[in-house]
């Protein structure tokens, strides 16, 4: 079955945040297991833990219907050395946080090469960052979220995705999530069946379907390879609605998050069950 959900908020603790989702109607969802715009948030206590388990108990969510993000201070492929010493600490972190929540990926973005290295340069440092943090945790897998190429954010195109994969060592511990917004704007057109096949036929080509694991459903505010990065709601951007429609009809998507990071929340639950209608009956 198709898992359509939201990034939730986890505010005053994680263990809101399954709360948040039943509210929805989610059957997925993302969270942030700390404050996001911080290098470092106090540890998670055992009673959210705890409460955090029992809630996901509570309202049916697999750990795996659970796609977690880092902090957008992380730079893996950062350029100085002290940069990048900061943010393979912080990502030890949050790959520890989600360790102790019982949870098996942890999204996030490549990195930013900021016009100081060459890219080629700053991709093989990212996969060594997935190298190092990987070879210190034990459980969870790295999920690296395509990007919409804005500023020097890296990972837009998906043969550097690969070179980012061909890189790291554990290949069982390192996945993609698509966000369609991203892709959209870094110039991989999904607007016409053709168009979607073959984007998703060249992704499996590049990349592989097998480390898909998860989607993020954005629509987007600016155009194909504008590579800005604008979320827009489900059908009211530049992509528009057929491409969710097929998205919601292709088994190379069952079961894995579908996160919605959609402008408005207070129409999340509408989205959701906007994308549900989506579902054709065979
Ligand atoms: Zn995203
Ligand atoms: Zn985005």
């Amino acid at each position: 079955m198709k898992r359509p959900g939201a990034h939730v908020s986890a505010s005053g603790g994680v263990e809101n945040a399954p709360i948040n989702a039943h509210k929805i109607g989610a059957k997925s969802f993302a969270l942030f297991t700390k404050n996001q715009r911080q290098w470092f948030s106090a540890a998670l206590t055992k009673n959210s833990i705890r409460e955090f388990k029992i809630n996901l108990e509570k309202y049916g969510y697999s750990p795996d219907h659970i796609l977690p993000h880092d902090s957008y201070l992380i730079n893996l492929g950062h350029p100085d050395d002290e940069g990048l010493a900061k943010s393979r600490k912080a990502f030890e972190d949050e790959m520890q946080r989600c360790e102790q929540l019982g949870l098996p990926w942890l999204n996030f973005h490549p990195g930013s090469h900021l016009g100081k290295i060459d890219p080629e340069k700053c991709l093989l440092r990212i996969a060594e960052s997935i190298n190092f943090t990987l070879a210190k945790t034990y459980g969870v897998t790295a999920v690296m979220e395509n990007t919409a190429g804005q500023g020097t954010n890296l990972g837009y195109a998906f043969e550097q995705l690969a070179f980012i994969i061909e890189h790291v060592e554990d290949k069982s511990r390192v996945g993609v999530c698509l966000d369609t917004c991203h892709l959209f704007a870094a110039g991989y057109d999904i607007r016409t069946w053709d168009d979607y096949n073959r984007t998703f036929e060249h992704f499996d080509k590049v990349l592989g379907v097998k480390y898909l694991k998860g989607l993020h459903l954005n629509d987007s505010r600016k155009d194909l390879g504008s590579h800005v990065d604008r979320h827009e709601c489900i059908g009211k951007g530049m992509i528009g609605l057929n491409a969710f429609r097929w998205i919601m009809n292709d088994p190379r998507f069952d079961e894995i998050p579908l996160i919605l990071e959609t402008p408005d929340e207070t129409v999340w639950a509408d989205e959701i069950s906007l994308l549900c209608s989506l579902v054709q009956s065979t």
